[in-house]
């Protein structure tokens, strides 16, 4: 995969040029719309700076949350484009609309050196259309913004496992390159998929079961052990005739996990006990119970601590280690210690073992921020859920693809 890069474009030089850059501000909220963890923003500092620095006119792409086509200020970029000011030490404006209007005179009045940030393209229902004619439209749009001698940069990863306009239809349309945090991510995920070292250990879990139930074949056939807690869990534990009572379950997915045990049993590790919850609240009334044990009404929130136990001691052996989905509601203190045990595991595992140990996916990644883990005690903590699944999973990423065109 060759992918032209930022370095290529800085060295053709930007000054007073637009770029247009794609990048992921998906960051989590509380309920006052307050920012509870900026990694990605964070994660997409150094290749604004090289930009701006460059003297670019830098007009920026993102999306938050799922607004579903429609203007909602509850999904507003406003959030973001202060914590940006903050970052950057230099005042980031939010356009009031996407394409529209207040985009277009702010792009033109952009001198070298600014920044804007469009609102939330997915106030715009041409972002996600599966219609491609709507969003070569939208694209027409937003690369009109672009003007002066425009060029485009993703650098969006936790996106480009998505054909939307942002991210695969302007690549077409403009010289398009890699920013600097899709080049990493994709360097270092693709040694995962390439050429793990073994043991290599495949931690599955989070709450989008759907998702994440379809990998598992493709993981299981590379990985010596495949580790499932989360979410996801559950439907195992009822393909094996465990009542779930309330806890997350994909019914019409039972049959398929029936016949992962059955091809895969050795290399899955599933909970023998858990953590289980009267209600979901935080403070909710607990109980450790073994997985076939759950009271009646009750749900299971995390893995039990004889499982977390079980699951450390595979990952302390680990060579290789990727990590997608907590292994519970770690928002939750009281059920946050399943997925403290595997964070510290495989920091244990790079440490001591000199295992290779990437963590994908944004709650992941959230998780290792907000239980006050060492983030460099990690290979790599990528900034992609989906995307970086797809990537080690050994999917074309279309928004990576484009680039090399
Ligand atoms: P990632 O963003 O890392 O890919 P997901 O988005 O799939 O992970 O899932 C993260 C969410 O899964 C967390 O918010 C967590 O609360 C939730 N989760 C984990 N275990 C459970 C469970 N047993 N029941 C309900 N939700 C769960
Ligand atoms: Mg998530």
């Amino acid at each position: 995969m060759t992918m032209k890069t930022l370095q290529q474009l800085l060295d053709e030089g930007v000054e007073d040029r637009h770029i247009l850059v794609r990048s992921d501000f998906n960051v989590p909220l509380d309920e006052d719309g307050n920012i509870t963890d900026a990694g990605r923003i964070d994660a997409s500092l150094p290749t604004l700076k090289a930009l701006l620095e460059g003297g670019a006119k830098v007009i920026v792409m993102a999306h938050l949350g799922r607004p579903k086509g429609e203007v909602n200020p509850k999904f507003s970029l406003k959030p973001v484009a202060e914590a940006l000011s903050e970052r950057l030490g230099q005042f980031v404006a939010l356009a009031g609309d996407v394409s529209g209007e207040d985009a277009h005179e702010r792009a033109n009045g952009l001198t070298g050196g600014e920044i804007l940030l469009l609102e939330n393209v997915r106030f715009d229902p041409r972002e996600t259309s599966k219609d491609e004619a709507e969003r070569t439209e939208f694209a027409a749009e937003l690369v009109a913004l672009a003007a002066d001698n425009g060029a485009f940069v993703s650098d969006g990863f936790g996106v480009v496992h998505r054909a939307q306009t942002s991210v695969y239809d302007v690549a077409k349309k403009l010289p398009a390159y890699a920013g600097y945090l899709v080049e990493k991510e994709v360097k270092t995920l693709s040694k995962v998929k390439d050429a793990p070292d073994h043991p290599y250990v495949v931690v599955l879990g989070g709450s989008k079961v759907s998702d994440k139930l379809g990998v598992i074949e493709a993981l299981a056939a590379k990985a010596d052990k495949v580790i499932i807690g989360g979410g996801m869990c559950y439907t195992f534990l009822a393909a094996q005739g465990y009542n779930v009572q309330n806890s997350l379950l994909q019914e019409d997915m039972i049959e398929t996990c029936k016949d992962l045990i059955g091809r895969f049993g050795d290399k899955l590790l599933l909970p023998e006990d858990l953590i289980a919850a009267s209600e979901f609240a935080k403070d909710a009334e607990k109980q450790t119970v073994a997985a076939d044990a759950i009271p009646e009404g009750w749900m299971s929130l995390d893995i039990g601590p004889k499982t977390a136990a079980r699951y450390g001691e595979a990952l302390k052996s680990s060579k290789t280690v990727f990590w997608n989905g907590p292994m519970g509601v770690f928002e939750f203190p009281a059920f946050a210690s399943g997925t403290k045990a595997v964070a510290e595991a495989m920091i244990a595992a790079t440490k001591d073992n000199g295992s290779f140990t990437v963590v994908g996916g944004g709650d992941s990644a959230a998780s290792v921020r907000i239980l006050g883990l060492d983030e460099a005690g990690f290979s790599h903590i990528s900034t992609g859920g989906g995307a970086s699944l797809e990537l080690i999973e050994g999917k074309e990423l279309p928004g990576v693809a484009v680039l090399g065109q």
